[in-house]
């Protein structure tokens, strides 16, 4: 059984110079809501598309212009909120965030300070050992995204391209309830999943769909479990947070470093000064960007140009019957009722594309062996002409059959992957095939017997020494199947093998 309960977040801990240390990180994720239009315009959200080409009058700030907020963005949120069991907050409000930024024409970004969309919710994080972290989700609002200044395409020159300016971005703020790089890493992979499924984001990390701050302090063993009891985040170490990372990977190395740096410092006789800094992946180092003195004050105030965000129940009730099943459910079900290993279950769960095709391939058949011949040798096949699922030559009614076809004992397994290989390559109908090919499995034990006698006959000398040693039937076995082309039934050949030897 799948055992999705919480269990008590597990801390990394570092031994320093003078004594052991843990992490503590939480996480701020920007995820790129995915709409055709951005939060408060119409202009479309295309990525790749013509600099500039996708950008209204409110946009580029021009005077006098007025955001209209976009309901596909607000439903989006909801969903997303939905999806991570959080609470939907029927009133919220929208700020300005006053700051220059030559991306970001307005002159202020806004964003829900005060009144978030999406309340407290929770996210169960897997770490392969088939138990789950929790890891709470403080808010999640919605905000808009700065274009992009780009300054390597001229010598003289910086260039900035305002498509993505005021696309929605929902931020989802976790509890500092992360204890080390891979539970960061989890934790973001899950989300990613859980949106992917849900609709509400692309979580192409490397188009910046994706992106995470990262804030990171140390404590001594104990201090945790305090905060926890008591909330104080005095308790805790001071942070630093990493901003803007946008791969998996560098995720994990930097927290790793900054942990490092920090316990450094402490064990010196320093303090750690609360900062933003940004991580290096060539030198593999964090950078102080700007420290907690030097920050800038924001000046928010509830933005006049936008009324209260009031959505109704009705409307949040709808969002949450169009649900789909989610990751964990998927899981759990394709655990339980279907058999399949954890791991198993988790490969066919990773992506929904997979595991619908999957459920296809297993609908009235044996998940186990089902779930087999879509890891191995569907996902093997495609890996090797780097293809994904949805460019899959075989589709999920093929597949089915050929494990079907298997299951009723009509082929081997080893004449399965000849099959499968003239399906992936030539097409056709998987049942079709075994008859007009003569692949069909010979299950005729009187065809089999001949066999075993016509091997018998011919190898005296072999016959004695198999007499002597039981293991050298199977010599015997790989005759008889050479014999018949590979298409004897194995487990009838060894029997007859057995028997008509004596052994
Ligand atoms: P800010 O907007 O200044 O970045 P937030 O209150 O939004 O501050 O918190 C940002 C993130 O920092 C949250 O994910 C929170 O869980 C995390 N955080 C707070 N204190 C600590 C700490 N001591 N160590 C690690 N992460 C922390
Ligand atoms: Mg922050």
């Amino acid at each position: 059984m799948l055992d999705l309960t919480y269990e008590a977040p597990k801390p990394k801990v570092i031994a320093g110079a003078k004594g052991d240390w843990e992490l503590v990180i939480g996480l701020e994720v920007h995820a790129q809501v995915a709409t055709k239009a951005k939060l408060f315009s119409g202009a479309s959200t295309q990525f790749g598309a013509e600099p500039n080409s996708n950008v209204a009058f409110v946009d580029a700030g021009m005077p006098g212009m007025l955001p209209v907020i976009n309901e596909g963005c607000v439903a989006q949120a909801v969903r997303t909120g939905l999806g991570l069991k959080a609470e939907i907050n029927l009133w919220s409000a929208f700020d300005r965030k006053n700051y220059f930024y030559p991306d970001l024409p307005q002159g202020y970004q806004i964003s829900q300070l005060y009144h978030p969309i999406v309340g407290e919710g929770e996210v169960l994080v897997e770490m392969g050992d088939g138990k789950a972290r929790l890891v709470r989700i403080e808010r999640i609002h919605l905000e808009q995204d700065a274009g992009k200044s780009i300054h390597d395409m001229d010598p003289n020159m910086s260039f900035v391209d305002l498509n993505r300016t005021g696309v929605a971005l929902m931020e989802i703020v976790s509890r500092p309830d992360i204890r080390g790089p891979e539970e960061a890493a989890g934790y973001v992979g899950k989300l990613r999943q859980i949106m992917r499924y849900l609709g509400t984001c692309d979580g192409n990390m490397q188009n910046g769909n994706l992106r995470a701050d990262v804030n990171v302090s140390v404590c001594k063993p104990g201090d945790y479990e305090k905060f926890m009891e008591t909330g104080d985040f005095g308790v805790l170490g001071t942070r630093c947070e990493i901003k803007n990372m946008n791969s998996m990977r560098f995720i994990q190395a930097a927290i790793d470093y900054e942990a490092r740096r920090q316990i450094a410092i402490i064990e010196d006789g320093g303090s750690i000064v609360q900062e933003t800094r940004l991580y290096d992946p060539d030198k593999n180092e964090t950078r102080s960007m700007r420290s907690k003195e030097e920050a800038h004050d924001y000046r928010y105030f509830p933005d006049p140009d936008l009324l209260p965000l009031e959505i109704e129940q009705a409307w949040v009730d709808d969002i949450a019957a169009s649900l789909p099943e989610l990751p964990d459910e998927k899981k759990a079900r394709f655990i339980n009722d279907m058999g399949l290993s954890d791991y198993d279950a988790s490969v066919l769960t990773a992506e929904v594309a997979n595991a619908n095709f999957f459920e296809k391939v297993a609908e009235g058949r044996d998940g186990k062996l089902s779930a087999n011949w879509v890891i191995n040798e569907l996902f093997g096949r495609l890996k090797k002409d780097d293809k994904g699922i949805e460019d899959s030559p075989v589709s999920p009614e093929q597949l089915g059959k050929i494990v079907g076809l298997i299951s009723k004992g009509d082929i081997s397994g080893k004449i399965a992957k000849d099959l499968f290989e003239i399906v992936y390559t030539e097409g056709g109908d998987p049942e079709a095939l075994v008859e007009e090919r003569g692949m069909k499995q010979v299950t005729d034990t009187g065809a089999i017997e001949t066999a075993v006698d016509e091997v018998i006959a011919a190898n005296p000398a072999q016959v004695e020494k198999a007499k002597q040693n039981p293991k050298l039937a199977g010599w015997f076995v790989g005759q008889v199947m050479k014999a018949t082309g590979g298409k004897a039934n194995p487990a009838a050949v060894n029997q007859i093998v057995a028997q008509k030897l004596g052994i």
